[in-house]
């Protein structure tokens, strides 16, 4: 699983294997007597987790013979994160690329994108799944399963190709081969000292959900292959209806939240159903999320994007108010792992962003400054 050492061939060479880090700060300001770890897929080469399956995806598709290099277009709806993991492969492979996103998502995804020579189509972010502008179709669900915008490039478009992310295997496969053995090889290779005792097992896995390929790829490995008592939680935004039961999705789907690649209005098929694959499910708000982006920063120097903040606030969530959350936040060395999806590159322009940095409250050196330089 780890990285071969020496040169490699690009940067698809260094998608994924991505470091898992103690958030041991966050853990004593929450009272936690567990371990919480966190899976930093910032530092893959695209910047986010969405890499793994953009890689799997594109290889996946060469292997069918369904990509012609020079030749083919390469269409996505996306958040952004997927896009710019195709663009990525795209641009080392030879093909191109379009990417359809609704206006919600970040300049910085856009701008990342243009940077990888994609196209970009925005589309309307409050458009209802089944408009004809909407970068997805909609229920019923032949049409949820393709975009409406991509769609009609693709039939117009010579050897245009949607890989479809929402249905196809390799996106939650990724995470069963890549993701989710990291993880476990991580744990399992540290041992229990007195310092940082450890059950050796993944004890529990807390990962938001958008496509869903994530949290399905990953608790089908932790559960098939190294603990089949392990619980995975589900984090769903306010506003999105991926929760199950159904009764937690209390805020309405018109009601817009701001985070970013994580909550649906309908359930894509690569988000498992099949009962006890995940255990629970917490829903998060978007506020909660960037204040434990900003204490994430500050206080353990890691510059995570909005929906690991919604990912650590629903496992603090889970772990402090469901019962058996409560029960393994007690337990010294058991392994709570947090998947970290994305960094902050791609929401320096955010309002959320500048509030917490720019507008923020100023730090008790800022007076010490005052003084010693005068105040202008
Ligand atoms: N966070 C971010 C920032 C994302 O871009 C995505 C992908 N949409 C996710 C979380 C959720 O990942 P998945 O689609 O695998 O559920």
């Amino acid at each position: 699983m780890t990285r071969p050492a020496g040169i490699l061939d690009n940067a698809l060479g260094a998608v994924g294997n991505t470091p898992l880090i103690r958030l041991s700060k966050i853990a004593e300001q929450e009272g936690l007597k567990c371990n919480l770890l966190g899976k930093l897929e910032f530092v893959s080469a695209g910047g986010s987790v969405k890499d793994r399956i953009a890689k799997a995806m594109v290889e996946a598709a060469e292997k069918e013979g369904k990509l012609v290099p020079g030749k083919s277009v390469v269409i996505e709806p996306t958040s952004g994160n997927t896009g710019i993991g195709l663009a990525m492969a795209c641009a080392i492979k030879g093909y191109s690329v379009i990417i359809t996103m609704p206006n919600k998502m970040s300049l910085e995804k856009e701008a990342t994108l243009r940077a990888l020579g994609a196209e970009v189509v925005r589309t309307p972010t409050e458009a209802a799944w089944d408009s004809p502008e909407s970068h997805i179709g909609s229920a019923p669900v032949p049409l949820v399963r393709t975009s409406r915008v991509a769609k009609k490039l693709e039939k117009a478009i010579p050897y245009g190709i949607i890989l479809d992310q929402y249905r196809n295997e390799n996106n939650p496969l990724a995470h069963e081969l890549t993701t989710g053995p990291e993880i476990i090889e991580a744990v399992t290779a540290t041992p229990s000292t007195p310092e940082h005792p450890s059950s050796g097992k993944v004890d529990v896995m807390v990962a938001g959900a958008g496509t869903g390929g994530t949290v399905t790829g990953i608790a089908r490995a932790i559960k098939k292959s190294h603990n089949k008592h392990a619980i995975v939680v589900g984090v769903d935004p306010q506003g999105s209806i991926l929760a199950l039961p159904p009764t937690l999705n209390t805020t309405p789907t018109s009601v817009p939240y701001v985070v970013e690649g994580i909550g649906y209005d309908f359930v894509p098929d690569v988000l498992s159903r099949e009962p006890g694959l995940i255990d629970a499910w917490v829903k998060t708000a978007d506020e909660d999320a960037f204040k434990v982006v900003q204490r994430i920063m500050r206080s353990e120097g890691l510059l995570v994007g909005g929906s690991s903040g919604s990912a650590v606030a629903g496992a603090i969530k889970w772990l402090k108010n469901d019962p058996r959350g409560r029960e393994w936040s007690a337990r010294e060395g058991a392994n709570v792992v947090v998947l970290l999806p994305d960094g902050i590159r791609n929401y320096m322009s955010k309002p959320w962003f500048l509030e917490l940095t720019m507008n923020a409250e100023a730090t008790p050196l800022a007076g010490t400054i005052a003084d010693v330089l005068g105040t202008p």
